[in-house]
């Protein structure tokens, strides 16, 4: 464990590689955004070139500002813009064209819209699959307030996993995420999926912004009692002064620990976990891995 300044386990690679320049030639010509770029993803190299498997990278529909303000966050809050009703077209295509196997998409929150966009999610998730039904689609959704049947427009869209982030332990889910989330409230979510189809589920959390160990064990153990079946465990990163702080700088051993705990004592289907393991990290090639263990 490490209170102080960064250290040297954080330090970034630049990503490189003709894959990684034909990528971002692709998205250019069709402007498109991925997470992946946009949050200047320190694992850009690795999920794109796919090296040992299926290339992954994430796509951010629905536009650049979130109805939501969380406190880890760095999307921009409030000014919302009408959808473009060309983006699943455009995504649907761009996957196509880069040649991507495992696509992950996701969304800023738009409680703002009537059905809080789960209609243009499920229309993405159709394109993609109407042009190759070969392609492995994961969804990482928001809670859409609970409302069951925004929720089950995903699952009848059929993606191959649906995740969606509890992000923290249970008492620290106010000063970390937006007054709308609720732990209970994103349980609930992965629940559903669970009860309502054989989709597999995921679920991601940051450490390090104060969680006690025993918090984690029980989000973990919650997780998999709601039937999720692939967590996720990367260190949280300040990205501005004005962002919450880094309580703590977590040593990759105690990732190790934890992967180990997810995995062979609770049961899950992998847990990647380390300090530069994002919610979509190498997605498509350990969910394959898992599969065909
Ligand atoms: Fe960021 Fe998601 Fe929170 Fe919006 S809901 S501020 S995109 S973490
Ligand atoms: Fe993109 Fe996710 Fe990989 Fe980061 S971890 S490069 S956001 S696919």
């Amino acid at each position: 464990m490490s209170r102080t300044g960064k250290p040297e386990w954080l330090k970034m690679r630049p990503p490189s590689g003709e894959r990684f320049t034909d990528i971002k030639e692709t998205l250019r010509e069709r402007d498109l955004n991925t997470v992946c770029e946009e949050a200047n993803c320190p694992n850009l190299g690795d999920c794109w070139s796919g090296r040992n498997g299926p290339g992954t990278a994430t796509f951010m529909l629905m536009g650049e500002r979130c109805s939501r303000g969380c406190n880890f966050c760095d999307v921009e809050t409030g000014g919302m813009e009408p959808l473009d009703p060309k983006e699943p077209q455009q995504v649907a295509a761009a996957v196509a064209d880069i040649g991507l196997d495992y696509v992950v998409l996701t969304s800023v929150d738009r409680d703002d819209l009537p059905d809080q966009g789960a209609g243009h999610f499920a229309e993405t998730i159709r394109e993609i699959k109407d042009r190759d039904p070969g392609i492995l689609v994961e969804v990482l959704i928001p809670d859409f307030q609970g409302e069951e049947r925004l929720v089950r427009k995903i699952i009848d869209a059929d993606p191959d996993v649906i995740a969606h982030n509890v992000e923290t332990v249970q008492r620290l889910q106010r000063p970390v995420r937006d007054r709308r989330a609720s732990y209970e409230q994103s349980l609930s979510v992965l629940r559903q999926v669970h009860r309502e189809s054989d989709i597999y589920t995921k679920s991601s959390l940051m450490l390090g912004v104060g969680e006690y160990a025993h918090e984690v064990y029980r989000t973990l153990a919650d997780l998999r009692a709601a039937g999720v079946d692939v967590v996720t465990l990367g260190q949280y990163l300040r990205p501005s002064l004005s962002h919450l702080e880094v309580d703590e700088y977590v040593h990759p051993d105690a990732f190790d620990t934890w992967q180990r705990v997810a995995e062979e004592e609770l049961g899950f289907l992998y847990c990647a976990s380390g300090p530069m393991v994002r919610s979509s990290y190498r997605a498509g090639e350990l969910f394959v891995d898992a599969l065909l263990q």
